[in-house]
């Protein structure tokens, strides 16, 4: 069975060998065991199951939720001369009557179908009417509710345990911290699945996190040691991707905009030339990028937090497919911690999900805020232990000053408790600096024990003290008002002397842009 696996990645794909765990992976599956298999993207999840469903009689039944990706594979497969098809929701009447045809005949090696069909009754009742060689449960972290690409109908997938139980299944996916994990494997019954788990480092890539003071200013020199190159630009909202897209091909970058209120065609334009030419930077929402595969994206930018910490990991690790350096930089500031916190506390969810966001937003912080190795931060939330320091991470060029801040957070908590806890950091940085403004004479302000006694440091430092503060949890913003902070539980012991706050030193502009081969 090994040759034969290897023949068909040499005969079929036209590789000459497995890579990582791919062989593992499809020896135990055309063996018939259950797998779940962790991968980054690019790692080359594909030819885990497609190979075994080659391998194995009877066809191979790719769950995959995006339709895009489906028609690429399709294709590809096809190219190679693999019996493959498709069936959702782009497809005529009659088109996919000739594809069950197909299934029902036996003629197709793979057949890729959309979640919210393989659960159609129609559907399940013609799967038991053919041989089904394996399932492939692909972009599996969609079973989980704490995620962003969560899809109900996944959930439900675990009826094919019930009504194929013969049928291996392999459930895969790029996310992997290990709640994930557990809720694919609960939610998909996947108890007795052997798990295949790749590393996640990309050592190719470059990680840098800056503060946000002039984002034009900051992207336009990043972009000027990326010149030509293809790159990617993400953006919180559909505004500013257009915004952003705008300034850049005003500025002679080749730049292109995608989100989701654009129309479909358009779209699929900028995304062909984004794949097809070279030296374009996509301006995008977290709406691009899945199913991306281009193997010389230079960079992935972000100017503002991403959603967390694995949407972060998902969208640099588009960068530098082809093994080449590339680089994840991005900038933010104490807006997007506020913005961020608010969502999280304005939302209708259940405490307990608004706990794990919290949690979230403080691992991504913390990423951000950090002073050490950022590889090996960001591998250790994947529950990967990595012997760092990486040596060319931003904090490993040039590691980060810290300075004992235990008086300016115990000034900056004591003067939100006294001021009700009813403000934005505005307010009260106002009154920490003494600021006779029209609001604190307004409000008595000026009265509390807490005016005026942050004088020494100017506005821009108590900014970066606050954010720091909220990253560390020390602080948390209201869900109403704008931005209002408040205490939290871990606050107390700092205003009690008993834990000493270390911050960066980042009230100065951002340090070291990257090391330029020449001059
Ligand atoms: P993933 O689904 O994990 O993101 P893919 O299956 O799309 O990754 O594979 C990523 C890229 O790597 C594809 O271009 C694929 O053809 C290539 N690839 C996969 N396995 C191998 C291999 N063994 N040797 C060479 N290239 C491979
Ligand atoms: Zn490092």
């Amino acid at each position: 069975m090994n040759a034969s696996a290897l023949d068909l990645l040499q005969s079929v794909f036209g590789y000459p060998s497995f890579r990582g765990q791919q062989q593992a992976v499809v020896e135990h599956l055309s063996e018939g065991g259950d797998a779940l298999v962790l991968m980054p993207t690019g790692g080359g999840k594909s030819l885990c199951y497609q190979i075994p469903a080659l391998l194995r009689q009877g066809t191979g039944i790719v769950v995959s939720p995006l339709i895009a990706l489906m028609q690429d594979q399709v294709d590809a497969l096809r190219e190679a001369g693999v019996a493959a098809a498709y069936l959702n929701s782009s497809l005529g009447g009659e088109e996919q009557r000739e594809v069950e045809r197909q299934l029902l005949t036996g003629e197709l090696n793979l057949l890729y179908v959309a979640p919210e069909r393989l659960l159609t009754q129609r559907f399940l009742g013609q799967l038991e009417r053919t041989e089904v060689a394996l399932f492939a449960i692909d972009e599996a972290h969609c079973v989980s509710q704490w995620g962003h690409d969560f899809r109900p109908e996944y959930r439900e997938l675990a009826i094919l345990h019930q009504r194929f139980p013969q049928v291996p299944r392999i459930a895969l996916t790029a996310t992997a911290d290990p709640r994930t994990r557990e809720e694919i494997v609960e939610r998909l019954s996947l108890h007795n699945a052997r798990q295949f788990v790749s590393s996640f480092d990309r050592p190719n890539i470059g990680y840098r996190v800056g503060l946000r003071h002039n984002a034009k200013r900051q992207l336009s020199e990043f972009l000027q040691g990326h010149q030509g190159e293809s790159g990617i630009v993400y953006c919180l909202s559909r505004r500013k991707v257009d915004d952003t897209a705008e300034w850049l091909a005003e500025a002679g970058v080749e730049a292109l905009p995608y989100h989701a209120g654009l129309d479909a065609p358009t779209r699929a334009k900028n995304q062909k030339r984004f794949l097809r030419e070279d030296g374009v930077v996509m301006v995008a929402t977290v709406a691009f990028g899945m199913g991306i595969d281009k193997p010389d994206v230079r960079f992935v930018a972000h100017l503002d937090l991403p959603r967390s910490i694995e949407g972060y990991y998902q969208e640099t690790g588009r960068a530098g497919r082809d093994s080449l350096p590339a680089e994840a930089w991005m900038i933010y500031g104490l807006s997007d911690v506020v913005t961020m916190s608010q969502m999280i506390a304005q939302s209708e969810s259940a405490d307990e999900r608004k706990r794990v966001e919290r949690q979230k937003l403080e691992s991504l912080l913390a990423y951000a805020e950090a002073t050490g190795c950022r590889r090996e931060l960001l591998l250790g939330t994947f529950g990967e232990i990595y012997p760092g320091p990486c040596g060319h991470c931003d904090n490993c060029i040039a590691p980060p000053k810290t300075w004992d801040a235990t008086v300016p957070a115990q000034k900056a908590l004591s003067a939100v408790y006294r001021s009700g806890q009813r403000f934005g950091s505005g307010h009260v940085i106002d009154i920490l600096r003494g600021e006779e403004t029209e609001r604190v004479l307004g409000l008595h302000h000026h009265r509390l024990s807490t005016f005026g006694i942050g004088a020494e440091m100017d506005e821009k430092q108590w900014r970066s003290v606050f954010r720091q503060l909220l990253a560390a949890g020390l602080l948390e913003a209201d869900a109403e008002g704008f931005g209002t902070l408040r205490l939290t539980a871990a606050s107390r012991a700092v205003l009690s002397g008993n834990q000493p706050v270390k911050l960066r030193e980042d009230a100065r502009p951002e340090r070291g842009s990257r090391p330029r081969r020449d001059s």
